[in-house]
C-alpha cells in the first residue's frame, strides 16, 4: 500500500506518534518536563526490551563464530552504577570528559560550542556598494538554522529579493571576531554576548553517605565499559575463560550533556550495550575488523536499511584518549530523519589497546596481567570494544519503522521487524456477539504465553487495525462468522494490509515461523 516515492519522514510526527501510542513520554511531564530525560511507555519499554534481549542473545547466549569458524566466548556482567571515584580518575574521565561550551551573557543560555553554526547569505539583486553578506546564526545543521530563522530570512528577502547561501561555519572554529560579534543568540536573539567556549564536565556528581564533602564525592557512571574492566580479573578467576573472550554489559549511563537534543538521540540518562573483547595485542587488528563487520550486520538484522547505515572511520584528530596508538575507531552511523542526508553515530567500535587495564593496574596497584599458557607469556590483553546505544538504537528502529501511507486510515504504520514489534499479534472478534468474543478470548489466552499479544474487542474493525498499524503489530487475527462454522480466522498482514484465512489451530505455528527469536 505504500506509495512508490515514500514521503519524507518528519521528526515532529515521529515524536507525536511516540507520545500518542505510548512509546516515549517526556519525563516529569506534569511538572513541565526535565530537559534531557525521557520515560518509556508500555510499547516503548517492550520495544527497548526486545532490542536489548536480541543484543544479549546474539552476544552472550549465542555469539557469532570467529574468523576460524569456532564459536566465540562472551560472558555477561551487571556492575554497579556508582563506583569508587578513583575508577573515573584512572579512566581519564575526571580530567578529560568534558565538552566546550559557550554561554550567552544576556539570557544565560548555554550551548555546546560545536553546535553553534553561522550560515552566510548574500542577496545578488542588491547592487554594489550596498551588497553585503548576512550571517544567520543558530544551533544544529545549516538547514535547521535556516528553518528556525524563517521569519528573519523572509524579512531580509522582502527588502532585498532572493538570496543565495554562501557557506556555513562552526562559530568558534572558523568565524573571525567580526563574524562572532554578529552572532545573535539562538535563544534570546541578542547580538555579541557569546562567551568564549569553556570546558563543561559531563559527569553527574553525587555524594555517598551522610557527609557531603570532597571525600564522599563520586559520580554516576558515564559509560558501562569501566565496570567491565574492574571485573575483568574476577571473571578470569571464576569463569575459566581464555583469551580471546568477551564480557558484555547492558545498563544505564549518565552524561550531563550540554545540549540534549533530537528527542532520545542525545539524552542525559540513557542505556548502553557494551562488550569488551579481550585478545592478544597482535590479534587486535583482526578482531577490530571482525567486530565492525559483525556489528553492521547485526543492525541490519534488526531491520535497519542498508542504505541508512554506514561505517565511518574516525580521523586522527577525533580519536579518544584510550584509542590512540591502536588500530583506530569507527562509528556505525545511521541516517536519522534529523540528519538526513547526513548520518550520526549509533555505535562506536574502538581498539582501546591496553589503556584501561594499564590505567587501573597503576591506579589500584594490582596486577591485571594475563598468563598466556600457549605462548608462556604474561601481558595485558588488548581490548576491542563495540559500544552501542540501546536508547539510540530504539530511536533508529522507530525512525526506520515509521512509514507514512496516505492510503491507510491511520496514514502511517510502524514497520518493525516482527521480532522487535512490541505487540506481535492482535486478536479481534469481528463483532462483540454471537460467540465471537469467547473464541477470540480462547485464542488470545493460547498465544500470550509465547508472543506479546493484545485482545481488542471494542470499536470498528477498521479503527482496531489502524491502532495496530501505529503500534506496528505485524499480524492481526480476526474471528468472524465463518470461524464458527469452519474454524478459520483471517490474518491481516501489516505491511501490505492483505488478508488471508488460516485455520485457528495453525495460528501458533504461523507466528512462530515468522517471529524467529
Ligand atoms: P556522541 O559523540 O554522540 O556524544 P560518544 O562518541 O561520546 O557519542 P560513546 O562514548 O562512544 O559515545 O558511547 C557509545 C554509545 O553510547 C554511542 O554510540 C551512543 O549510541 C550512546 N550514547 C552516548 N551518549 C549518549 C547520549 N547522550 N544519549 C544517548 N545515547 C548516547
Amino acid at each position: 500500500m505504500a506509495t512508490a516515492t515514500a514521503p519524507a519522514k518528519s521528526m515532529p510526527q515521529i515524536v507525536a506518534l511516540c507520545k500518542r501510542r505510548g512509546f516515549v513520554f517526556p519525563a516529569s511531564e506534569i511538572y513541565g518536563g526535565i530537559n534531557g530525560f525521557w520515560d518509556f511507555g508500555p510499547l516503548g519499554t517492550q520495544l527497548k526490551n526486545n532490542l536489548r534481549d536480541a543484543w544479549w542473545r546474539d552476544m552472550v547466549h549465542s555469539p557469532p563464530s570467529g574468523p576460524d569458524g569456532q564459536p566465540l566466548e562472551i560472558v555477561g556482567l551487571d556492575s554497579s552504577i556508582i563506583q569508587n571515584p578513583r575508577v573515573w580518575e584512572a579512566s581519564g574521565h575526571v580530567s578529560g570528559f568534558s565538552d566546550p561550551m559557550a554561554d550567552c551573557r544576556a539570557c544565560k543560555a548555554r550551548f555546546r560550542a560545536d553546535d553553534l553554526i553561522g550560515v552566510e547569505l548574500i542577496f545578488p539583486d542588491v547592487p554594489e556598494p550596498n551588497k553585503r553578506n548576512f550571517l544567520i546564526c543558530g544551533v544544529g545543521t545549516p538547514e535547521e538554522v535556516l528553518e528556525t530563522n524563517t521569519k528573519k530570512i523572509q524579512k531580509l528577502q522582502g527588502a532585498n529579493g532572493p538570496y543565495e547561501r554562501l557557506s556555513s561555519h562552526h562559530v568558534f572554529s572558523e568565524l573571525n571576531e567580526e563574524g562572532r560579534a554578529e552572532f545573535s543568540c539562538p535563544n534570546c536573539g541578542e547580538k555579541g554576548h557569546l562567551t568564549e567556549p569553556r570546558e563543561f564536565k559531563l559527569m553527574f556528581e553525587t555524594y555517598v553517605g551522610a557527609v557531603r564533602d570532597e571525600e564522599s564525592k563520586t559520580y554516576l557512571r558515564p559509560e558501562t565499559a569501566q565496570g567491565i574492566f574492574l571485573n575483568y580479573k574476577n571473571v578470569l578467576d571464576t569463569m575459566r575463560v581464555k583469551l580471546p573472550f568477551g564480557i558484555a554489559q547492558i545498563g544505564k549511563a549518565f552524561r550531563n550533556e550540554v545540549t540534549p537534543r533530537n528527542f532520545i538521540y542525545r539524552s542525559r540518562e540513557f542505556e548502553q550495550m557494551e562488550m569488551e573483547w579481550f585478545c592478544r595485542p597482535a590479534d587486535a587488528p583482526k578482531w577490530f575488523a571482525f567486530w565492525q563487520e559483525r556489528r553492521l550486520t547485526w543492525w541490519r538484522s534488526m531491520g535497519l536499511g542498508a542504505e541508512n547505515l554506514r561505517v565511518r572511520p574516525h580521523g586522527a584528530d577525533e580519536l579518544s584518549h584510550y584509542a590512540r596508538g591502536g588500530s583506530g575507531t569507527v562509528d556505525i552511523e545511521y541516517r536519522f530523519p534529523f540528519t538526513d542526508p547526513d548520518f550520526a553515530e549509533l555505535e562506536g567500535i574502538a581498539h582501546r589497546t591496553d589503556f584501561d587495564l594499564k590505567a587501573h593496574q597503576t591506579q589500584a596497584g594490582i596486577k591485571l596481567e594475563y598468563f598466556d599458557q600457549e605462548h608462556n607469556a604474561r601481558y595485558l590483553p588488548h581490548v576491542v570494544e563495540p559500544a552501542a546505544g540501546l536508547t539510540r538504537g530504539v530511536l533508529a528502529v522507530l525512525c526506520e519503522a515509521y512509514t507514512p501511507d496516505p492510503a491507510r486510515p491511520s496514514k502511517v504504520y510502524m514497520r518493525f521487524h516482527p521480532k522487535l514489534a512490541p505487540i506481535q499479534a492482535a486478536v479481534f472478534p469481528l463483532v462483540a456477539k454471537d460467540g465471537m468474543p469467547e473464541v477470540a478470548g480462547k485464542l488470545y489466552r493460547e498465544l500470550r504465553g509465547r508472543f506479546t499479544c493484545r485482545l481488542d474487542i471494542k470499536q470498528s474493525i477498521g479503527k482496531r487495525y489502524a491502532r495496530m498499524d501505529e503500534a506496528g503489530t505485524p499480524y492481526c487475527f480476526t474471528v468472524d462468522g465463518q470461524t464458527l462454522s469452519d474454524q478459520s480466522v483471517t490474518v491481516r498482514h501489516r505491511d501490505t494490509a492483505a488478508q488471508e484465512r488460516i485455520g485457528i489451530d495453525h495460528v501458533t505455528d504461523f507466528l512462530a515461523q515468522r517471529i524467529k527469536g
